[in-house]
């Protein structure tokens, strides 16, 4: 399994299934066996989602770890692969319900009041008191768990379609009331659900009392189909039928070769296949693809402490991903970890500002993606070393933050200077930082250098006069949209060059740390 989670090439799906103890054929036509498909094109993320399953069953919730490691058991035995997906437990992994919590915050309750299978489900499911905010608010749960992993694609089943619809409302909210992009709205990757009918004829439901499970051992499953329900058709066995219209009908459409289905078909129009047989061919096709993961299944039963430690190890791996997320996120509330934000408005003495300037504290932002990375340090630098004073403005009674500007929008300072900020890491070639600045007019450049070796921050605030001549001259052979390449290296004399569009570099060591142009 990977250790680090990096973003990979492939789209990226997350979904999950409440643990409602062993799955049956309905749970695995409808989505496990599609998901198992997915694992070879996607980076895939399933979580067992058991806070789920406290929403409806929190006066008894004896049952919700068994049920867990039954579904985890059976996806196993299904194919789907730990070595090719993060397969996790939704509650071991808390920033699911810190996400949840926040969201909470932001969203209107007609939201989830018009969600449609709330007022369904309410009505359907009797003998539970579901006048609860954990059932009204279990699609802004979903959403969290969605969101939380920033995923292209949710595979889910027509019937979800309007929680992913809610996903997308709230990432929005969320988008634009901090104006940031935090949250990539995910898209619904529908999964066709065939019909799939339980042994009485009605859709098949563990409430109904009619599944066949998929990991029933063959002689369970063939007594099973032998004892379903025909729907009324050839009560005699002389009389014709319709398959169309009887379950075992559909099962052979689900399960049986195209031969076996025309055949079976034909057999049952003209009174010449009697149902017996009819039966057994359909049990036959059921248990080609159920009997190897009835196998698998006793198999991992066998191995229940190495599964439960699979999971925590993936559950673990799954929290490293969603902190990328939450980071980004508590920046957004200003609920960082670190004090640094705070420090600032105690002591400005030297030694506040040099511990600021360390961070190697944070080196989980060592695995942020490259523009979630520069966001945070930009974030950092705000809140730790931009001088109070400069940091807010104000307007008609209105006090502004400059916390408030997007990377190619000019921050503005509270004397109204437009600063461009943008940060590197010296990754390439050490102590070289590599800049690209938009065409446009700055009255300050301020440059922040992220020292791999020491994971030091140098920060340089370089004012106009500075960059003026040679950032005009390599504006004009610019086309539209094209940026200026700007460096700062840094000598064995421990001196900071800038050089801008290949130009010879000038000495702005005296620059570092120096606020003064922003004033
Ligand atoms: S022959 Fe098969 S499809 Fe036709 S009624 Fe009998 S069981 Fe159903």
């Amino acid at each position: 399994m990977q250790q680090t989670p990096t973003s990979s090439s492939r789209a990226r799906i997350l979904s999950g299934m409440r643990p409602t103890g062993k799955l049956h054929l309905g749970n695995y036509m409808g989505a496990l066996a599609n998901w198992v498909k997915l694992q070879d094109d996607y980076e895939c993320y399933f979580f067992i989602a058991d806070w789920h399953a406290l929403t409806t069953d929190y006066a008894d919730p004896s049952r919700v770890k068994l049920n867990t490691l039954d579904v985890a058991l059976d996806w196993l035995a299904a194919g789907l692969d730990p070595q090719r997906s993060t397969i996790f437990i939704q509650s071991h992994v808390p920033q699911h319900a810190e996400l949840h919590l926040l969201f909470s915050m932001i969203t209107p309750l007609g939201w989830l009041e018009r969600v449609p299978t709330y007022k369904e489900q309410q009505e359907n499911i009797t003998g539970k008191d579901l006048s609860t905010y954990g059932f009204l608010g279990y699609p802004l749960l979903q959403a969290a768990d969605i969101l939380l992993y920033q995923p292209q694609l949710v595979p889910v089943g027509q019937d979800q379609v309007a929680h992913v619809e809610l996903t997308r409302e709230v990432a929005r909210r969320f988008n634009s009331m901090y104006k940031t992009e935090v949250f990539p709205e995910p898209d619904a990757l529908l999964t066709p659900s065939p019909k799939l009918p339980g042994t009485d004829g009605r859709k098949m439901s563990k409430s109904y009392g009619n599944t066949i499970g998929l990991t029933e051992a063959p002689t369970a499953i063939a007594f099973k189909i032998h004892t379903m329900s025909t729907n009324g058709q050839r009560i005699r066995q002389t009389d014709p039928g319709d398959p169309d219209l009887c379950p075992v009908g559909d099962i052979h459409k689900v399960f049986s070769s195209p031969e076996l289905i025309s055949s079976t078909q034909r057999g049952c129009r003209t009174a010449t296949l009697r149902c017996e047989s009819c039966k057994m061919d359909a049990a036959r096709s059921v248990c080609a693809v159920t009997a190897p993961i009835h196998e698998a299944r006793i198999r991992f039963e066998h191995q229940i402490d190495q599964t439960w430690d699979m999971l925590r190890e993936q559950s673990a791996f799954a929290s490293k991903r969603a902190e990328q997320t939450m980071l980004a996120v508590r920046a957004v509330f200003d609920l960082s970890h670190d004090l640094g934000s705070i420090r600032r408005y105690f002591t400005s003495s030297e030694d506040g500002q040099q511990k600021a300037r360390d961070l190697s504290q944070h080196s989980d932002w060592w695995n942020l993606p490259q523009d979630q990375r520069a966001k945070q340090l930009r974030d950092y630098w705000k809140s730790n070393l931009l001088p109070r004073d400069i940091q807010l403005f104000q307007e008609s009674n209105r006090v502004f933050s400059t916390l408030d500007r997007e990377l190619e929008e000019p921050f503005l300072t509270a004397k109204k200077k437009r600063i461009f900020v943008s940060t590197s890491r010296d990754v390439e070639q050490p102590d070289k930082w590599e800049f690209e600045v938009p065409s446009r007019s700055y009255e300050v450049w301020t440059l922040l250098c992220w020292r791999d070796q020491d994971r030091t921050l140098h920060d340089f605030p370089i004012p106009q006069k500075v960059f003026t001549p040679d950032f005009a001259t390599a504006r004009k052979s610019l086309k539209k949209d094209e940026k200026v390449s700007v460096s700062i290296f840094r000598t064995e004399s421990n001196h900071f060059f800038l050089s801008i569009a290949g130009k010879t570099g000038k000495d702005i060591s005296a620059l570092e740390q120096n606020y003064e142009p922003l004033n």
